[in-house]
């Protein structure tokens, strides 16, 4: 979102970004409001990001699967309609909420502290959190997370990171998925790495294939758990 670019439309569009301002604002504070009841339950949260069909629910499912007797794992499922990844992470062995955001095409903090409210947090240790499949808005709706992780696949092709630098700014983790097929796709993994580390040097990078059981560990390094 460039402020200044809209800002200068007319004078009607300058309404409409201080409403935007407003509602960001309340959305930091929701979050960090959030951040402190999980913190107060001992439950690490994750926020998971990335567009549809990147594989965030395999890789959801592949932690589950193998962190299930060390951490009491719960996922709040975002999504526009169905409840397909709901059902898929509960069969892997969590607990899950779903949230159908209809035409919304990101979580934001109340709709996690609603969710937040329907779980048991005692007796959670791991929140994961599915955002809706979207690389843009989710970036200026923190949810108080304690991790964001950002899910690119080698199918969406070679500019899927430096086309979205606003979310991998905000990401701590970026994993590069479905390497398996970074040669049929002609993408270079090493570029993608580069690309996450100009836009945050901060940034971990992971490269990873559930369906070839690439990179786990790592991943599992890298999200400190
Ligand atoms: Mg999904
Ligand atoms: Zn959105």
């Amino acid at each position: 979102m460039s402020n200044k670019e809209i800002l200068s439309v007319s004078e009607g569009e300058i309404l409409d970004i201080e409403i935007e301002e407003d509602l960001l604002k309340a959305n930091r504070e929701l979050a960090s409001a959030n951040r402190k009841i999980l913190d107060s339950c001992n439950v690490k949260s994750i926020n998971v990001m990335g567009s549809i069909g990147s594989g965030k629910t395999s890789i959801i499912q592949w932690l589950i699967k193998e962190l299930k007797n060390k951490y009491r794992i719960a996922v709040i499922a975002g999504d526009v309609t169905t409840d397909i990844d709901a059902e898929r992470v509960r069969e892997a062995g969590a607990k899950s909420i779903q949230i159908n955001t209809g035409r919304g095409c990101h979580l934001d903090a109340l709709m996690i502290r609603k969710a937040v409210k329907k779980l048991d947090l005692k007796q959670i240790d791991l929140l994961f959190i599915e955002n809706v499949g979207n690389l843009i808005c989710p970036a200026d709706f923190p949810l108080g997370t304690h991790i964001n992780m950002v899910v690119v696949s080698v199918t969406e092709g070679p500019y899927m990171i430096i086309k979205h630098p606003f979310i991998v700014k905000e990401a701590n983790v970026v994993v590069i998925n479905k390497i398996d097929l970074a040669d049929q796709m002609e993408v270079e993994i090493d570029k993608l790495v580069d690309d996450a580390k100009k836009i945050n040097p901060l940034t971990k990078t992971v490269a990873t294939s559930v369906k070839e059981n690439m990179g786990l560990k790592s991943l599992i390094n890298a999200l400190e758990l």
